[in-house]
């Protein structure tokens, strides 16, 4: 009696989810090895291009290896370079696969990832500082390799197939998610649903898990919600707003609908202090065993779409694609010479210069306005001899420009439209110009111009010409050209 007794509990608790971590009585050990060995001392912070990345990733590769996570190519390394000021920086993503066992949906993907990059170390007072970056994102880390390892061990729980990144240059701006997105070695309209564990070791401390912007993945919050009651664990920031401090953003731009697996700002992160000891390892398993169960779930759902809200904030956002407003300055210097539409007389051109701010408004990643406020010495060769004069020169154009180059600030541009000229002293064949009873202060004209952007620099030519008359009265005729060489530089 006794016997069937304990046959009967035992069977309770196994078919029990709740426990059924206590099969796997290693995984908090193995949690807390990745994440001690990741935020050791000779790693040194993991800063980015460091011998200590280097190990990481060495550590890294090997865990994915041996855990059972199948690479794309010869390896997992998806090897990229980016430009810090006038540098070339490599950096390297570790990407991974565990392919979903049914035959429709395994083309699908699901990617769960997490950086492994943090700050290195920096010197205060003759003293080295490391920043073990245990929290942030060791942990992450060792929570992508034990699911990788429990899927690799369970294809049939996946439907959908598995993607497994650890992403490099995150501390740099998000730089190995945004590279990921654009080079994916699967077609990214396959990727359904992305999360990012991004400082998933401090449970008890926040007394919750963040998801947040699984809402941006329609059905995702009500999925999460009742599948966290079944595992007894409480959720924050459920809602639809993808994070932009993690490898989210990205994939949000996108139009992925991704997550942030996060538990919580009560962290020493990006602090010496973030180390391995300090670490709730009972709640990085907790977080383990609610992922895995949402993990297979999610992956065998019929049907993962984008929420109403990610397809609105993504339309809005993709007609901004990397333009921003911005500020700069511009010098302009070529030739100014006059037309004579009722004489004989061409005037010659002489030197003359304009140089300012602008503003430029993109209102779409093809078009833009740029206002200008400009001085300018404006010099020709007149009938009876030299002219010169000073103004002031408010043009306002449309800037038509082509898509940037591969992603980089590099794209060219044509730009029209009208400008206004104020001017206020002068000289004309050697008499001080009279805008009482000859002259008129005001003119209008237009612009035309193209120009090549190259990291904020740029450089082009502007034309300018005048449509109202220079003199007082209208009998004659002389109206204002300039043909300049421009340079600017945005701040
Ligand atoms: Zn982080």
């Amino acid at each position: 009696m006794l016997r069937i007794k304990l046959i009967l509990i035992l069977l309770l608790v196994l078919l029990s989810g709740k426990f059924s971590y206590a099969d796997d009585p290693n995984l908090k050990n193995r949690l807390r090895t990745h994440v001690k060995i990741l935020a050791s001392d000779s790693l040194q912070g993991r800063g980015l291009g460091t011998d200590g990345a280097e190990m990481a990733r060495n550590y890294i590769v090997e865990q994915f290896q041996d855990v059972g996570i199948q690479p794309f190519g010869e390896d997992y390394l998806q090897k990229f370079s980016f430009r810090q000021n006038l540098a070339w920086i490599p950096a390297v993503n570790i990407v991974g696969v565990v392919k979903g066992s049914d035959p429709v949906l395994k083309d699908e993907y699901i990617l769960i990832g997490a950086h492994y990059d943090h700050l290195g170390y920096d010197i205060q007072n003759d003293e080295k500082r490391v920043f073990p970056g245990a929290d942030d994102n060791a942990s992450g880390v060792a929570a992508i390799i034990e699911l990788g390892r429990y899927f690799s061990q369970n294809p049939d729980l996946l439907g959908r197939s598995l993607l497994i990144v650890a992403f490099d240059a995150e501390e740099s701006g998000l730089l190995g998610s945004k590279h990921f997105v654009e080079n994916s070695p699967v077609p990214v309209e396959n990727i359904r649903l992305m999360f990012s564990f991004d400082m998933v070791g401090m449970y008890d401390a926040n007394n919750g898990l963040h998801l947040k912007g699984i809402a941006s993945l329609e059905n995702g919050d009500v999925w999460a919600e009742s599948h966290a009651e079944e595992y007894n664990i409480r959720l924050r920031q459920t809602g639809s707003d993808i994070a932009r401090r993690t490898d989210t953003e990205p994939f949000g731009r996108a139009g992925i609908p991704a997550a942030h697996v996060f538990t919580g700002q009560k962290s020493p992160y990006h602090k010496p202090e973030d180390q391995y000891h300090l670490l709730d390892y009972e709640g990085m398993v907790f977080i383990h065993n609610f992922m895995k169960g949402f993990l297979s779930n999610l992956s065998t759902e019929p049907q993962l779409l984008q929420s109403s809200s990610l397809i609105a904030s993504v339309l809005q956002e993709s007609s901004l694609v990397g333009r921003r407003p911005s500020v700069g300055f511009l010098l302009n210097t070529g030739s100014g010479f006059h037309r004579y539409p009722d004489e004989f007389f061409k005037a010659k051109p002489l030197l003359s210069v304009s140089t300012g701010l602008y503003f430029n408004l993109p209102l779409s990643n093809i078009f833009g306005l740029q206002l200008e406020t400009l001085y300018d010495l404006n010099r020709s060769q007149i009938s009876g001899g030299n002219f010169h004069r000073q103004s002031f020169t408010v043009p306002l154009n449309i800037q038509f420009g082509t898509p940037d180059v591969q992603g980089q600030d590099i794209h060219f541009f044509l730009f029209s439209g009208p400008y206004y000229r104020y001017s206020f002293s002068g000289e004309s064949t050697g008499v001080k110009m009279d805008f009482d009873d000859v002259f008129r202060n005001d003119e209008w004209g237009y612009s035309l111009g193209v120009g090549l952007n190259i990291f904020g620099f740029f450089m082009g030519y502007t034309s300018r010409r005048a449509v109202t008359n220079l003199l007082l009265d209208d009998e004659n005729k002389i109206l204002d050209s300039n043909g300049y060489f421009s340079i600017g530089y945005r701040f």
